[in-house]
């Protein structure tokens, strides 16, 4: 058994093994330190549009994090006090904070097997005062989307996609990012495509919308002097965007080393005991943000694998509505019970675009090993 810690992250792993696209970012930000163009520079724009192009959408408005995406999102379509937004309780704190930032109300309901938002559920918790529909492509798998749109579509509801971790997944052939009126995605440096700190963006084909958010991620300015509404500064940098240009050219091959990798593991777990893979659907394009697994027993496995050089993690241990701000607005334990026994069991395993074969082994027969399995 391989002897090399087997670890979670990747960051420093982009330096040396994606080296000479490092050597290129580094080039590039040189020739941007002397335009000086620091703020809506014109790589901005050129990174926008491969972004796009990527989403299958006409329009991505380059944003400052993800969760200012949501929250501008949110805005832009006139979303805040009074109105409600059904989402999902299994997400990053994100998601539900950006629909309480704006001052509207998050409706939880329960999710699938699979992590996505419960479609059965979602009807019945639409009210006269629900606006949109949230639906997270969790792990990087937009499953969920199919029936959310219809649903949406039947009643009259915006459709927004928090994409933030699934940036080059698709359902039936259509882009994670293309399903809604606008998709909000993350660069954070964990992200499968990711910038060098913050970042995000918005992808959409309503033009009206484009403008919008365009306005409103600086100032409300039209023109340099020219104010048309309120807002605050949510820019891109245009140095996160040098970067993502760069980077972007390396998505095709990151989604197909993260699937490799989450091949292998439903190839060689699939039979362990005590082991249940996440689903796989001949018309989902899933790129694995996350492969997350559920298990008996998670605590002592997480420990064990700790023990024996294997860093996993828990995305997340605790569901949204079990939050203290959460829970001050009256959710409570029992709620939602097939989230809050997933988060008992879940773990997620390392999946990045750097592992190499042998490690995936190693975490596998690892696994087998503690479930008593043989080692393959
Ligand atoms: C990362 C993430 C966000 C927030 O993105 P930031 O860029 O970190 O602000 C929102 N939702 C989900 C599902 C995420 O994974």
């Amino acid at each position: 058994m391989g002897e090399a810690k087997v670890h979670y992250n990747y960051l420093d792993k982009q330096f040396k093994i994606g080296g000479p696209l490092v050597k290129q970012i580094l080039e590039d930000i040189e020739g941007l330190v002397k335009t000086g163009q620091f703020t809506l520079g014109p790589q901005v724009a050129e990174f926008e549009k491969e972004f796009a192009k990527i989403c299958g959408v006409k329009y991505a408005i380059g944003i400052n994090s993800g969760t200012d995406a949501l929250i501008l999102i949110l805005r832009a379509l006139g979303i805040g006090l009074g109105d409600e937004v059904i989402t999902q309780p299994n997400s990053f704190i994100a998601t539900a904070n950006a629909i309480r930032f704006v001052g509207a109300k998050p409706v939880f309901v329960d999710v699938t097997d699979d992590y996505m938002i419960n479609h059965l559920q979602i009807e019945k918790a639409v009210t006269s005062k629900t606006k949109a529909i949230l639906p997270v492509h969790l792990t990087g798998n937009p499953a969920g989307i199919v029936c959310a749109s219809e649903i949406a579509k039947r009643r009259n509801l915006f459709l927004i996609e928090d994409a933030c971790q699934a940036i080059d997944s698709s359902v039936n052939g259509k882009m994670a990012g293309s399903w809604g009126i606008a998709g909000a995605f993350s660069l954070h440096p964990l992200k499968n495509l990711n910038v060098w700190g913050d970042g995000g963006m918005v992808t959409t084909d309503d033009g009206e919308l484009a403008m919008k958010i365009t306005l409103m991620r600086n100032h409300g300015l039209e023109t340099r002097d020219d104010c048309v509404m309120v807002a605050g500064n949510c820019r891109l940098h245009t140095i996160q965007a040098v970067i993502g240009l760069r980077l972007i050219t390396d998505v095709p091959r990151i989604s197909s080393s993260r699937i490799m990798n989450a091949t292998m593991y439903s190839k060689y777990l699939a039979d362990v005991d005590g082991v249940k893979l996440p689903p796989r659907f001949a018309n989902v394009r899933q790129v694995y943000h996350t492969f997350v697994i559920q298990v008996k027993k998670r605590d002592e496995l997480q420990k064990f694998l700790e023990r024996n050089g294997v860093e996993v993690k828990v995305h997340y241990p605790i569901p949204i509505h079990l939050q203290k701000p959460y829970l001050e607005m009256g959710y409570k334990k029992g709620d939602f019970p097939d989230c809050e026994k997933q988060s008992e069991n879940i773990i997620s395993l390392p999946i990045h675009q750097y592992l190499s074969a042998s490690q995936i082994m190693k975490v596998i027969n690892l696994i087998r090993k503690f479930y008593g399995a043989k080692t393959v």
